[in-house]
């Protein structure tokens, strides 16, 4: 059975810590494919100031080029209207129903999965994985994940990995003030942020 994933994100921009999940993921759980999935207008990030979403799209389409096994979808970014989680898995479900879909996320997403639309639905659409975060202990997310198991009597898969401590704000943060972020992100995303004055 071939089985994919679909990673979703703002990707605002793409950085080392989303692929190196994504690596671990391709691995731990031995998948054809990952699906990386930018969000056209996410529904809990409505009031932030984000980057385009032809830009984010472009800059994860270049962070993975070389990969094979990765590849990137438009999907959500060219949906009219917000684009929801469980609608993205109903689509691709529905286009290859042979195929196992996993959805992967990192711990912040579980801690708020209960105010997504259709929790329920999305876990039965799919096997959703979840990556440890810093900032999160162990046991509180272990809490919430037999919690939501429990309400949605659906299992989730939590992969504790060792931790690549980056997140896009950071990396927006250090841009501001000027400081290096090559060594945060590839090289050819790196690029165009310089190129377009990203995050200034
Ligand atoms: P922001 O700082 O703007 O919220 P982010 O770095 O969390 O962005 P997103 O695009 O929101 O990036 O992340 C997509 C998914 O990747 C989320 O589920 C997030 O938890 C996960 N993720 C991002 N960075 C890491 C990291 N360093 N380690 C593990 N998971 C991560």
């Amino acid at each position: 059975m071939i089985k994919k994933a679909i990673f979703g994100g703002t990707f605002d921009p793409i950085h080392n810590g989303h692929l190196h999940i994504a690596y671990e993921a391709l691995y731990k759980l031995n998948l054809d494919k990952i699906i990386f999935m930018p969000s056209g207008n996410p529904p809990h990030k409505l009031n932030k100031n984000i980057t385009e979403a032809f830009l984010r799209y472009e800059m994860v389409k270049t962070a993975i080029r070389n990969e094979d096994n990765f590849d990137v979808s438009d999907y959500e970014i060219n949906r009219d209207n917000l684009s929801y989680t469980y609608q993205t898995l109903e689509h691709f479900t529905n286009l290859e129903k042979e195929t196992k879909w996993y959805f992967i996320t990192g711990v912040d997403c579980l801690m708020d999965i209960e105010n997504w639309k259709n929790t329920e639905e999305i876990l039965n659409l799919c096997t959703f994985v979840v990556f440890n975060r810093t900032g999160y202990s162990i046991e509180s997310v272990l809490k919430k994940k037999i919690s939501i198991e429990k309400k949605c009597n659906n299992k989730i898969v939590f992969l504790d990995i060792p931790l690549l401590e980056i997140s896009s704000t950071n990396i927006r943060k250090h841009i501001k003030e000027g400081r290096k972020v090559s060594h945060l992100m590839p090289e050819s995303v790196c690029y165009i942020i310089e190129q377009l004055g990203l995050y200034k």
